[in-house]
């Protein structure tokens, strides 16, 4: 941020987080003009460290000379009569090659750079470009002298690990510009690469790396101006988690939620999907838990091996905050997670961003609220809580970008209700936003039925969304059986709930049959196990076999006169497909397996 900014306001109240600031006149006698979202810097004479310190904050209200100001750090010690610095800016985050591997807090400083140097969190008042001014790209320019571009077009590449990082024409450019100057080498993010000539005849200096106001689409302009166009998801996202790809489906480009009731297996399955999915780039934003669980992930985290070879974290960017730093920081730090994953979209890249907790988020936006006096919503959140968590899931999504290659935003949000309350504003909001309710039960957990999404409440509109693609990919009959089997887990939970009165012996057969199909399904499909090394995941080519041939064992049991002999036949049945699932595709075993499965299931012997 530039150091030459003007004084243009005075403290005139503290609350908490929120500074009330009065402006000062210019020259003409009129007030400094300020706008919503700015940044301003609070600058305390009483400092407690002794070196001079400038506050970060965002303007939120502003009146006929006067502003409310939510400040990113602890207000100790800022008092009326303080100096505020306006800089002119947006609340903005750096883009540019350097951000992979990357921890931030919400502000986009470098938590491992940090940690180094001042101990686990930033001392207050100081900032930390979010990319290494240091370190130097190699920059290979696409474009020659002469050529026209507009915002958003490939200027050049530079391999960022394993990635072709595009620099782009700055996402605010308005109108077209003529390439004046561009060359070639290995350079710093801040050094000149291209010079652009405007049509208003004005240069403009071009580095790789530009920034951007977090709470502005990184796509907004392009979109506006036709450079690159909305797309519907087209596609699932593949997690290799059975349960997830064929039962309840989240499409890349897509939105889902899963509720988080403590120890119902959050982590293990966010950890999963990461690794798994079939995405470039993967963002996280831990957002608000308590500080010793955000230190197990940003510890855990990076060790993970990535199965396509090297660490996780060579593609993933981590943005974290605990609750114990300012509730500003923590709302933000969700919207600096989003730029950085519509950036590398706009690469035309398949970026996955997990937001944990957007509940935390909320919370955050319901304190800030409170402190402004606003009039409450439900449960005392603000009553714009709806629009905002649309507005968050609109940002995900696919695009075409400028040349016409296609990136994602898959955006998952965990909600952290309490007492597992379903019935609670965020979950309520977000569940009228997304797409795919992964729902995770306590109950299912306790009975180590892993994952423990619960298949009874949880649901996705991608399965119809998709048809087309389940259809073309797997078999026309696909999403019937999908909806067919679900409807088999939930017959299966009314005979069970009916034997837990009635015993076993007050059922049908034919309930009973029913009762032990969904049980098996339950056992061999849904349940999948985290801590294996073939079972933690199932391809989809392997999902589809695998299905298929369990519908069919399912549909054409041999007959069976006695529920014992239907217990026992499914028991043997389930071990041999659990056998299955542990055994490696190519293996002989697998191809055993398989055929013994082929006989008992569909004729009985065995
Ligand atoms: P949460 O984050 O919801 O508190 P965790 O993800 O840490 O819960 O899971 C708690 C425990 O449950 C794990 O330590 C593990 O033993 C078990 N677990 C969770 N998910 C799975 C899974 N998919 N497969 C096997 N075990 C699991």
């Amino acid at each position: 941020m530039s150091s030459a900014n003007t004084v243009t306001a005075r403290v005139t109240g503290v609350h908490d987080d929120i500074v009330s600031i009065r402006m000062l006149r210019d020259a003409e006698g009129e007030f400094y003009p300020l706008t919503k979202n700015e940044v301003v810097l609070i600058c305390p004479k009483r400092s407690e460290t002794g070196r001079s310190e400038k506050l970060q904050a965002e303007v939120l209200r502003v009146r006929h000379g006067e502003a409310d100001v939510q400040v990113f750090e602890t207000t100790r010690g800022v008092a009326i009569g303080d100096a505020v610095e306006q800089t002119g800016q947006m609340l903005s985050v750096a883009l540019g090659p350097g951000l992979l591997g990357q921890v931030y807090d919400g502000l986009q400083n470098p938590l491992e750079l940090i940690a180094g140097q001042h101990g686990f969190f930033l001392p207050r008042g100081l900032a930390v470009d979010g990319i290494d001014q240091q370190q130097k790209w190699s920059f290979q320019p696409v474009l020659k002298v002469g050529a026209r571009v507009k915002a958003g077009d490939l200027l050049g590449r530079v391999p960022e690990g394993k990635f072709s990082h595009k620099i782009m024409v700055p996402f605010n450019l308005r109108g077209e510009a003529e390439v004046s100057w561009v060359q070639e080498g290995t350079f710093s993010v801040a050094t000149p690469v291209v010079r652009l000539r405007l049509d208003n005849g004005e240069e403009r200096e071009i580095s790789m790396q530009q920034r951007w106001p977090v709470r502005v689409p990184v796509n907004r302009d392009l979109l506006r101006e036709g450079h690159s166009r909305r797309l519907f998801p087209q596609q699932p996202m593949l997690t290799s988690i059975r349960l997830i790809d064929t039962f309840f489906p989240v499409a890349l480009g897509g939105t889902a939620c899963i509720p988080g009731p403590f120890g119902a297996g959050k982590t293990v399955l966010q950890g999963l999907i990461s690794r798994y999915s079939n995405v470039d780039i993967v963002v996280i934003v831990a957002c608000g838990e308590r500080a010793g669980e955000v230190v197990e992930t940003i510890t855990e985290f990076p060790n993970l091996p990535d199965p396509r070879g090297g660490t996780l974290m060579d593609r993933t960017v981590i943005i974290c905050n605990t609750s114990s730093m300012p509730v500003a920081a923590r709302e933000a730090s969700i919207y600096t997670g989003i730029t950085i994953s519509e950036y590398y979209r706009q690469m035309g890249y398949n970026v996955l961003l997990i937001a944990d907790s957007t509940s935390r988020w909320a919370q955050a936006m319901r304190e800030t609220s409170g402190r402004l006096e606003e009039i409450p919503g439900e449960e005392a959140f603000p009553a714009y809580l709806d629009s905002a968590v649309r507005a968050l899931y609109e940002r995900a999504g696919m695009v075409e970008t400028n040349d016409g290659s296609v990136g994602s935003l898959t955006l998952i949000g965990t909600v952290s209700p309490a007492g597992g309350n379903f019935e609670e504003p965020v979950t309520q909001s977000t569940l009228r936003t997304v797409k795919t309710f992964l729902g995770l039960s306590a109950e299912r957990a306790y009975k180590r039925a892993y994952p423990a999404v619960d298949p009874l409440i949880s649901w996705s509109r991608y399965l119809d969304q998709l048809e087309d693609w389940f259809a073309n990919e797997l078999s026309d009959s696909w999403v019937a059986q999908v909806k067919r089997m679900i409807e088999l887990v939930r017959e299966g939970e009314q005979v069970q709930q009916m034997m837990q009165v009635t015993g076993e012996e007050g059922v049908t057969l034919d309930d009973y049959l029913t009762f032990q199909k969904a049980q098996c399904l339950d056992q061999v499909y849904l349940q999948q196990d985290a801590f294996d090394d073939v079972d933690a995941s199932t391809p989809i080519s392997r999902q589809q076999e695998l299905f298929g041939l369990l519908v069919r064992c399912l549909d054409n049991p041999p007959v069976m006169e006695e529920k014992e002999q239907v217990r026992e036949h499914f028991v043997r049945l389930s071990g041999l497909f659990r056998n299955l699932n542990y055994s490696r595709h190519d293996s002989p075993d697998y191809a055993r397996y398989l055929k013994e499965i082929e006989t008992l299931g569909l004729t009985g012997a065995g």
